[in-house]
């Protein structure tokens, strides 16, 4: 009978753990992303947004995204945290540069709710850091660009 009562205790115990991490679902962002994630805040700042990823729940995480031809996702989800997925090969073999632009990009969906923007200009250079792949107009982010580019982020 003690142990019958100690199993019951045992189960409502670990219930109820269960249901309390549940419904919480904290904000976990990769901390080598973290970094990036405070250049996206800072840039926004500057331009009159108002950035706090706790509250709007999005978090950053690097994973080995199985299609090779993806470097990153954001997916949305109204219950749990918007995710910024990164592909963990494109992270290791990118430069600074690369870093800023996909973690910019992804928050440009994931924080900004922007679509993709396919336009380029005469010269076939893209127009928007929201163009949807590198083989649709070409882009590189340079200390040049880099002011003009956020700028068009940050105007939708
Ligand atoms: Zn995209």
């Amino acid at each position: 009978m003690v142990k019958i009562a100690r199993n019951i205790f045992i189960l409502v115990v670990g219930f109820t753990l269960m249901f309390r991490c549940e419904p919480e679902d904290l904000i976990e962002t990769d901390a080598v992303l973290q970094p990036y994630f405070d250049i996206f805040k800072e840039e926004a700042e500057l331009r009159g947004f108002a950035v706090d990823y706790e509250a709007e729940r999005i978090e950053g995480l690097l994973q080995q995204i199985p299609n090779s031809n993806v470097q990153g996702q954001c997916f949305h989800n109204t219950s749990k945290p918007k995710k910024v997925v990164i592909d963990v090969d494109y992270w290791n073999n990118a430069n600074e540069s690369q870093k800023e632009f996909i973690i910019f990009h992804e928050l440009g969906h994931c924080f900004l709710d922007r679509d993709h923007l396919d336009e380029s200009d005469s010269s076939g250079n893209c127009l928007s850091i929201m163009h949807s792949s590198p083989q649709v107009c070409r882009f590189s982010l340079t200390p040049a660009n880099r002011k003009s580019y956020l700028d068009e982020l940050f105007s939708e």
